[in-house]
């Protein structure tokens, strides 16, 4: 184990992409193997020290924060194996905690292979994405986090360890789960709050009949040290075909997006060959565009918002799909001079470079401004989305703060950033977005489908779960987490955590 407490060498180590500042730990612990995390955790544990884990801090929470105590860091377990091929069409590859998730991509790629999930910042590391179950632009059609993690080797705040596969530990009736570590045997009674029927990443996992790897899974550092995970993988497509498509009507744009998911959906159900079945539906609206203008002159003027798509392609029928696109693209009206092609990878890539550019450009403003990060990632009903973005609108329109919207669109999973200037906008920033998590939660959506809640959300997950709910997590993290010394006031606040 490497032990770092120079302030000036450990500062990095206090900053996220929350924008949150006065995180601080007297030491950074940097783990070389499973056994120091053991060592490591047993003495935390004796010494009641608080335990901040760390992935890549590109986190929009700050749950990777540290308010004293000490910071782990797995960076340098970042090990990727060769691919284990089972068949055509499923592979296996197993990675450590600290492992970026772009090394993981091109690994997988060069071999032919994909790891679906598609969490836009590539410089996360999978153990940050497992434990905020990270989804992203491809969730559309191909899920989140969590359906690609087969295994998880972890420690215990006890340091004990486990190897848990799918499928072994199963929630009982109650909602009990027993399992067995190479110490002893845990008993964990999951709450008993009902999760909205949306993508989600707030609160625990309590799914009838949840499986222990789900649990986990999400969980944002408070119940166990993730050393390493097996993920399963799936050919990688051939070709891809995409494009940013500006409109200047935002009913064109949303019927457009509602026509491309429903024949997708259809494509999918019916396994039908040669159909659209698109992989990313993103959207940014007007003011998302602004803020990345100077990098991107060509964007058009007046235009109200925006819709990037991409198709992946399997087959030699790269020519029949485009076709089959520029006909919905023609019926709905849309202008196919003002579209941004792509029709290869290369292509591609930069389009996914542009949407990124818009979270990153919003983070480098947030930082300028020196206030945290005001953003929602709430997902709701497919028949609600305009139903909420209606009631921002009117939200934003009273309050007149600069605003901006862009997110999963195809899954009706969007990120409203808010930026303040001042304190004052900041507190009033505040209640709007608790007026929005309010409204999210009225309509049966999620305050949270993939960020998690970490230190910034907890009031929203209050209104979500209620104090019953959070009674009920810490509980839950008491008996994976003995000594209460992981993650604290990540999820919910410290003063629950049961010692
Ligand atoms: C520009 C930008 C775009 C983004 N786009 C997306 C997006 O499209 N989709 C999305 O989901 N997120 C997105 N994010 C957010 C962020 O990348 C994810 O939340 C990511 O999962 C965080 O991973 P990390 O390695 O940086 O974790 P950190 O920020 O370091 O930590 C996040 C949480 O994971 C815990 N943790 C980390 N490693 C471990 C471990 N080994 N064991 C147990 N707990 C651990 C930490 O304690 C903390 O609670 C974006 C961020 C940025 C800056």
């Amino acid at each position: 184990m490497i032990i770092k407490s120079d302030k000036n060498t450990i500062k990095n180590y206090f900053e996220d992409s929350s924008g949150v500042i006065g995180s601080s730990a007297d030491f950074v612990a940097i783990a070389e193997n499973e056994c120091d995390i053991c060592e490591f955790l047993i003495e935390m544990s004796k010494s009641r020290t608080p335990v901040t884990i760390v992935g890549a801090l590109t986190g929009n929470t700050a749950s990777g924060l540290a308010f004293g105590g000490s910071v782990l860091s797995l960076e340098k377990l970042n090990k990727i194996s060769e691919i284990n091929e089972i068949n055509d069409n499923n592979a296996l590859i197993v990675v450590q905690a600290g492992a970026k998730i772009r090394d993981i991509k091109l690994k997988a790629f060069e071999k032919g292979w994909m790891y679906p999930p598609d969490p836009t910042e590539q410089s996360a590391s999978i153990g940050g994405n497992i434990s905020t179950n990270a989804s992203g632009g491809r969730g559309f059609k191909f899920g989140v986090t969590r359906d690609y993690v087969m295994a998880l080797k972890v420690v215990f705040s006890d340091g004990s360890q486990g190897c848990f596969e799918r499928g072994r530990y199963f929630a009982n009736k109650s909602g009990e789960i027993i399992f067995d570590t190479n110490k002893n045997k845990k008993r964990v009674m999951l709450p008993k709050y009902c999760l909205p029927n949306v993508k989600n990443a707030a609160g625990y996992y309590n799914r009838q009949r949840a499986d222990l790897v789900d649990v986990l899974i999400g969980s944002e550092g408070t119940l166990c040290v993730i050393v390493e995970a097996v993920l399963k993988l799936i050919p990688h497509f051939k070709e891809v075909f995409g494009g940013i498509i500006f409109f200047d009507s935002l009913n064109r744009l949303y019927e457009f997006v509602c026509k491309i998911k429903s024949i997708s959906k259809m494509s999918k159900c019916g396994n039908v060959r040669n159909a659209i079945n698109v992989m990313s539906l993103e959207y940014f609206d007007k003011n998302a565009l602004s803020i990345v203008k100077s990098d991107y002159p060509a964007i058009l003027e007046n235009v109200v918002g925006g819709v990037m798509f991409e198709q992946d392609i399997y087959e030699n029928n790269s020519d029949i799909l485009m076709k089959k696109w520029i006909e919905v693209m023609d019926d709905s009206g849309i202008d196919l001079e003002k579209i941004w092609f792509a029709s290869n990878l290369a292509q591609q890539e930069k389009l996914r470079v542009f949407r990124h550019r818009i979270p990153e450009r919003v983070n480098e403003i947030v930082r300028k401004n020196n206030l945290p990060k005001i953003g929602t990632d709430f997902a709701v009903p497919e028949d609600k989305l305009l139903t909420i973005i209606d009631f921002c609108d009117k939200k934003f329109k009273r309050m007149g703060v600069f605003n901006l919207t862009f997110g999963h669109i195809g899954e009706s999973h969007l990120h409203t950033n808010i930026l303040a200037s001042n304190e004052k906008e900041y507190k009033q920033c505040m209640y709007i977005c608790s007026d929005i998590a309010q409204k999210t939660i009225d309509i049966g959506g999620t305050v949270s489908a993939e960020h998690g809640i970490g230190k910034l959300k907890h009031i929203f997950l209050k209104k979500m779960l209620g104090k019953r709910g959070f009674k009920e997590m810490s509980k839950l993290k008491k008996s994976f987490d003995e000594s209460g010394i992981l993650g604290q006031a990540n999820i919910f606040p410290k003063d629950y955590i049961m010692l």
